[in-house]
């Protein structure tokens, strides 16, 4: 299909995904008469994203040196252009963008600014606009990847890991069938640490820590599925690294997508600090409630679980609950696994799994070296690991 023409004939190399979950690849853009059009995003045609249904992170300024845009025409979709000349030849079509917009806009009496910033709150809701999910949903699978690996190793540093050969079968068997029901194609991979605090956390790129306390505090297998459940919509919904986006800065995410290695020098210690909105948390409980019902495993273990990490909390005061003590009030979960639909539920795990799941820790393995810093690799090199799913 031929392309509108072009008000100027240059084009960008630029990033673009098309929501949550869904990758992100390199791409050409172009401005247009109609609109930026981006080629190369798998569509069957040039997308063609009209100037008045954008929106940006950063407004645009004669001092801009890059540009990452939204559009309410395909919401949850994004797309970063790291180029000065890009965004600085897009103030002419698109206004609205600039920082003097925005000052204008603020100029107005406070009905105006009341009655636009309502506007505003709406049309970021209608397109789930935010800057720190969308650089986080273009960072390319081997970024993900490498900085998983980096925060497992440095929250795991000095504690070994359990390796008993038949809670190992037993947890990969139980971690193949809840990825299967995610329905997104992801693979996580789950380890359980040496460590007698009771906590669970997901990082980037698929990756899951249990630690032994909270393996030896389950009682049973539906307990340790609604947890893992639970860890993996968090994983799904990009909230570690939307929480290391925020952690690093948009600037240094920006880098990230771009394959620079800036920014992850402390990537360890920002997981320790994360904690996540009561938002993230209800997003992570939807998303476990949905793999629950996927792999025909009760919500009752989830629910069960949480319950009792609450008790503790009152008696113990929730010393060493960690990224646990964020998650949500019982009550409040309760009511939503209470509403869901009844299904057909087996058991997690057969009796001789949950045993030698258990029994993860009667081996041990000591701390692996941390994964050397390579720089990450230029976006302009394959990148293998990335799918686009
Ligand atoms: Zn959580």
């Amino acid at each position: 299909m031929a392309l509108p023409s072009p008000v100027d004939d240059r084009f960008f190399v630029a990033r673009f995904s098309r929501g949550p979950g869904a990758g992100s690849l390199d791409v050409r853009v172009r401005l247009t008469e109609r609109g930026v059009a981006i080629e190369g995003s798998d569509a069957d045609a040039p997308l063609i994203w009209p100037y008045g249904a954008l929106a940006i992170a950063e407004p645009l300024s004669a001092q801009s040196i890059d540009a990452l845009l939204s559009t309410s025409d395909q919401p949850g979709a994004a797309l970063f252009v790291p180029d000065k000349t890009f965004a600085r030849a897009l103030i002419a079509p698109a206004p609205q963008l600039t920082i003097a917009a925005r000052r204008l806009r603020s100029a107005r009496p406070w009905f105006w600014a009341v009655g636009l910033a309502g506007a505003a709150v709406v049309a970021v809701w209608l397109s789930g606009f935010s800057p720190a999910r969308t650089i986080a949903q273009m960072l390319p699978d081997t970024a993900r990847a490498m900085i998983g690996d980096q925060m497992v190793a440095s929250m795991t540093k000095g504690r070994a890991t359990c390796v008993a050969p038949a809670g190992l079968a037993a947890l990969d068997r139980l971690t193949a069938k809840l990825s299967a029901a995610t329905g997104t194609g992801q693979r996580f991979k789950v380890v359980v640490v040496d460590w007698d605090v009771m906590n669970a956390f997901a990082t980037p790129g698929e990756r899951i820590v249990l630690t032994r306390g909270l393996v030896e505090e389950a009682r049973t297998g539906d307990e340790v599925a609604g947890v893992l459940a639970h860890e993996m919509g968090h994983g799904i919904a990009l909230h570690p690294e939307t929480g290391i986006v925020r952690g690093i800065g948009l600037a240094a995410g920006a880098e990230l997508v771009l394959g620079g290695a800036g920014g992850l020098a402390n990537i360890g210690l920002l997981l320790t600090q994360m904690s996540y909105s009561r938002e993230a948390e209800r997003e992570a409980d939807q998303y476990a409630l949905s793999i629950l019902r996927g792999a025909q495993i009760s919500a009752e273990g989830l629910l069960r679980f949480f319950d009792r990490v609450a008790e503790m909390e009152e008696t113990e005061g929730g010393s060493g609950m960690g990224v646990l003590r964020s998650h949500p009030q019982t009550e409040e979960r309760r009511a939503v696994v209470a509403a869901t639909e009844r299904y057909a539920a087996t058991p997690a795990l057969e009796a001789a799994d949950w045993v030698a799941l258990q029994s993860i820790c009667t081996v041990k393995e000591s701390a692996a070296p941390a994964p050397s810093q390579q720089p990450l690799p230029r976006p302009s090199q394959p990148l293998p690991g990335e799918t686009d799913t």
